[in-house]
């Protein structure tokens, strides 16, 4: 048990979902990786949702709401933290649901699909395989017919950079949530949360009931994003504090 009184409570409880989503066969081993690596960013934007994920996340359920056909792509690492999110936004903004899988394996969707069930998830897509997303090989092509591929609208949380930029090729809008704003995915998409999963997908279910009609630039988004990670760096160092 993590005492709630722990001062990094919530990065505790997050590494433990994770652990829990190894050993269950939610989470892909990698996912180990790719968290750790979310978890170095997430200390240097301080651990909390700035203005400049705040405003992402307000673009994005703009679009999310406006789309014909809105796909939620989830992964082990997104299962994992915030399956429950996934299905409250799923509902909110009218949006199927597709398990979509880097290292792809059957029983690992299959899990993923139960969690989500167990949420209150209907209708959840990814075991059929019956199409390809264009211009990837290997099996991290493969999604749904019904899904991804029909989308025009894709919201992938923790995407892959290559996945990102094929998907953009496929004409859809992309929008993510990746607390690297250097990485491929968060300069690919349209939009970009540079924030964890777990806050951005709630703060996504909140903005959903306003109204709002602004032009979004994902760039400069992404340059204040570095700019705050920079001044908060050195805010910390000539404090002392270090
Ligand atoms: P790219 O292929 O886009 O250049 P990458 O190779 O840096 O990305 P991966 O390791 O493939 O990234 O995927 C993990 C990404 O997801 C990282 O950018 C990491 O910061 C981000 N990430 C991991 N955990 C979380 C989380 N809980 N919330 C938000 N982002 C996360
Ligand atoms: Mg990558």
């Amino acid at each position: 048990m993590i005492p709630r009184s722990h001062p990094r409570y919530e990065s505790l409880m997050m590494r433990k979902k994770i652990e829990d989503g190894v050993k269950k066969g939610i989470v892909h081993i990698t996912g180990l990786i790719a968290h750790g690596r979310g978890e170095a960013f997430d200390y240097l934007i301080g651990e909390k949702t700035q203005p400049f994920a705040d405003l992402a996340a307000r673009a994005a359920a703009r679009v999310l709401k406006n789309a014909k056909h809105a796909v939620i792509s989830v992964n082990g690492n997104t299962a994992a933290l915030v399956a429950d999110g996934i299905v409250k936004l799923a509902e909110k903004c009218n949006a199927d649901i597709e398990v979509n899988l880097f290292h792809r394996s059957e029983e690992r969707i299959r899990k993923i699909i139960s969690l989500l069930e167990e949420n209150g998830a209907k209708n959840v897509l990814g075991m059929e395989g019956n199409a390809r997303i264009e211009g990837l090989e290997h099996d991290r092509a493969i999604c749904s017919r019904e899904g991804i591929y029909s989308a025009d609208v894709v919201f992938v949380p923790l995407e892959d950079g290559d996945r990102c930029e094929a998907l953009k090729k496929m004409g859809k809008k992309v929008i993510t949530v990746d607390l690297n704003p250097l990485s491929r995915t968060a300069r690919k998409a349209d939009i970009t949360i540079v924030d964890n999963v777990t806050r951005a997908i709630p703060n996504i279910i909140k903005y959903c009931d306003e109204e709002w009609n602004e032009e979004w630039d994902n760039l400069r988004m992404l340059d204040e994003a570095l700019n705050f990670i920079c001044s908060r760096l050195k805010e910390i160092y000539s404090s002392g504090a270090l």
